[in-house]
């Protein structure tokens, strides 16, 4: 599965967010915009890059260096390319991250960050710092396929998929705006978005974190989050290098997991155990079910006691994850908190390894499931300027 988002036809949607997708992709490119950008371009991409250009391909390395460890962005402060080189790298190409045009505060110290990548519409990232653990949630996409139920992110549609480069500018940006500390941090690919749905460009993204002259990041500070595509997770426990996987269980029968996850109709639980077990016994790593509680719906007896076998089942974590209600917009309310230590205890009980993530950003609209951009409305002027943000504390 070359795109396994393809696989996942979303219903046509109602009008919305095309439009003015549309219009932008219609418009002639600006002279700017006619230059190839070289940031989010890998060691590969690079080496072409440069073989076309008729320079020697080891300047391939230098470039990804600069870029990705150092951060430095413009090519004339590249010394160690010949001078003629720096300037005509000017003329032919661009080197460009993106840039952050709004930031929320939860009271918590959760940042989100609305960027807007290089060419095209706003993503969010969120970064949570709890108790000196620096975690960056990182969007694969702009909007989502899949339509999950109870995930705000899955009203949008899919509107476009990130490229590279736009996913490790979020990890650049949110390092240039001093968030990351100075520490190891972890990433998760939890934000808006399927990631495997956009493979081939989280995959190289990932490649550009974890290579040591890139961001330097250990690949066991990745986790990638899916909805279930179970062909993709095959594929990725073939990768060399690999993020941690985690899978959005979210319902332990097909019946509630179909009604939850139309993605579960495509890749039902049989379906997806097999592409989870496939996985380990490619690459021997443990993986993490998240669980998604959802008053009513997922939370009973009956369904405690079947997720502690199917977790069982796989030697597999289970991360529960308090809803966080989108009032007015999804009709799903949380499990209480009093159900949710019941049902985490229950879970140890029955010889589950379990934790419960208990949810920060809420207040900045920085949660799970919370991430979307509210198109409507919003002019394409405003998207490029500061506007005042919503969330940060007095
Ligand atoms: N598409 C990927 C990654 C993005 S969602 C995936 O499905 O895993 C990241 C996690 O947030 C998923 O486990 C999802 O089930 C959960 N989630 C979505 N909406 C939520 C909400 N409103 N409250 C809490 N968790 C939510």
């Amino acid at each position: 599965v070359a795109n396994a988002g393809e696989a996942v036809k979303p219903r046509p949607r109602r009008p919305g967010p095309r439009p003015r997708n549309a219009r932008l992709s219609s418009m002639p490119p600006s002279p700017e915009e006619s230059r190839p950008n070289l940031y989010g371009l890998g060691r590969p991409g690079l080496r072409s890059f440069f073989e076309e250009a008729g320079a020697p391909p080891y300047h391939a390395d230098q470039a990804f260096r600069w870029m990705y460890r150092a951060g430095r962005l413009d090519p004339s402060g590249w010394t160690d390319f010949p001078r003629p080189l720096r300037s005509r790298l000017g003329e032919i190409a661009r080197v460009e991250e993106g840039s952050i045009v709004d930031r929320g505060e939860a009271a918590d110290g959760t940042v989100k960050y609305r960027i807007a990548p290089a060419d095209g519409d706003a993503v969010e990232t969120v970064v949570l710092a709890q108790s000196g653990r620096v975690t960056l949630c990182l969007s694969s996409q702009v909007g989502c396929a899949l339509e999950c139920r109870f995930c705000l992110t899955g009203r949008m549609g899919l509107v476009r998929n990130l490229g590279p480069g736009e996913i490790v500018g979020q990890v650049a940006l949110a390092r240039s705006d001093r968030r990351l500390g100075d520490g190891p941090f972890n990433v998760v690919l939890m934000g808006m978005g399927e990631p495997l749905g956009n493979y081939d460009a989280v995959l190289e993204a990932v490649r550009i974190l974890t290579d040591p002259e890139g961001f330097g990041l250990s690949h066991r500070r990745i986790t990638l989050s899916t909805a279930g595509i179970a062909p993709a997770i095959e594929r990725l426990g073939r990768e060399p290098r690999r993020p941690r996987l985690a899978v959005s269980l979210n319902a332990t029968t097909d019946a509630v997991r179909d009604r939850l996850m139309p993605v579960n109709r495509r890749y039902p639980i049989a379906r997806l155990r097999e592409a989870c077990r496939a996985f380990a016994r490619e690459t021997g790593d443990r993986f993490t079910f998240e669980y998604v509680l959802l008053d009513g719906v997922n939370d009973g007896a009956a369904d405690v006691a079947r997720l502690a076998r199917i977790a069982r089942g796989h030697g597999a974590k289970i991360n529960l994850i308090p809803y966080n209600p989108v009032p007015g917009r999804l009709d799903y309310r949380p499990t209480s908190r009093e159900r949710t230590l019941e049902i985490r205890d229950r879970l140890a009980a029955l010889g589950a390894r379990v934790a419960v993530r208990w949810s920060r950003g809420a207040e900045a609209r920085a949660a799970c499931g919370q991430l979307a951009v509210e198109r409507e409305g919003e002019g394409a002027a405003s998207r490029r300027a500061p506007r005042p943000s919503q969330g940060r504390n007095p």
